[in-house]
């Protein structure tokens, strides 16, 4: 099994077919598409919420292989009903970008709260953030820490938060150390889509996969791709490269398949 879990909507033209038809060469079951950006990361382009909400769910509806994940901008004044309305729409997750506030912001977390008490997962953009301005230290590891005060909330740290992988790899043990003393406490996942040059790609799944934290049913796969324009050719290498190097490590084919597969269900759904 294989699915993507960081498809980026690039457009605003639905074209579903092309991409399914697009993920069947890649050989991808199914990937998580998420919406296109909000205004303070689109800039005066964006398109209001309900807007991209609706185009989110033109794209999903009724088509299991594409499961649908808002991006919100948690200080929009209206995120509260933004997340309500998504809900109704039947979104699987939400997507943040800490572009210019510190995840821990006290104007977000009551977002990532009603996240948390509806059983839905949020991606969030960590490591550096390539929009040419000065906003990576937002985007640092550590930083989400401030998490540990969200129960129940499932998370997941895109692009293993390179360069900072290691710090990544701290912060997520920090969170299983905390989910065995304490009930409720939030879940980390990391998402391995470069990212990564493929320089760094062996150094980082060595460490991820040796480390000796209970890690391998908490990553997942993800290409990073746009839409339009999902490149088949392009997911197979990353692909193969992945497993090439899973197998010099001797990763176990059960560890493989959580990441390329089984791992995104348990994000999306908690179990
Ligand atoms: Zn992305």
């Amino acid at each position: 099994m294989l699915r993507d879990c960081h498809v980026h909507l690039g457009g605003d033209a639905v074209a579903r077919e092309a991409l399914l038809s697009a993920l069947d060469a890649a050989g991808v079951e199914g990937c998580l598409l998420l919406s296109l950006p909000p205004a303070s990361f689109a800039g005066s382009g964006a398109r209001p919420a309900a807007d991209r909400l609706a185009n989110l769910e033109q794209w999903c509806v009724g088509e299991p292989r594409l499961a649908p994940l808002f991006w919100i901008d948690p200080l929009e004044p209206d995120a509260g009903r933004q997340v309500e309305a998504a809900l109704r729409s039947g979104v699987r997750g939400f997507k943040v970008i800490a572009n210019r506030f510190f995840p821990g912001d006290a104007r977000a977390m009551p977002v990532y709260r009603a996240i948390a008490a509806a059983d839905r997962p949020i991606l969030f953009h960590s490591g550096i953030l390539w929009d040419g301005r000065d906003s990576s230290r937002y985007c640092r590891p550590a930083e989400f820490e401030s998490l540990l005060e969200v129960s129940g909330l499932r998370f997941a740290l895109a692009h293993a938060s390179w360069p900072w992988c290691d710090e990544c790899l701290a912060v997520f043990g920090k969170f299983e150390q905390a989910r065995r003393h304490r009930p409720g406490a939030p879940r980390m996942f990391i998402d391995l889509t470069p990212g990564t040059p493929p320089i760094y790609r062996e150094e980082l799944l060595r460490r991820a996969y040796t480390i000796g934290y209970d890690i391998a049913g908490s990553l997942l796969w993800g290409s990073d791709s746009f839409v339009p324009g999902y490149d088949p050719d392009g997911v197979r290498r990353w692909v193969e490269r992945d497993r090439k190097i899973l197998d010099s490590l001797d990763v176990p084919k059960e560890a493989q398949e959580k990441l390329f597969g089984g791992n995104l269900e348990r994000f999306l759904a908690g179990r």
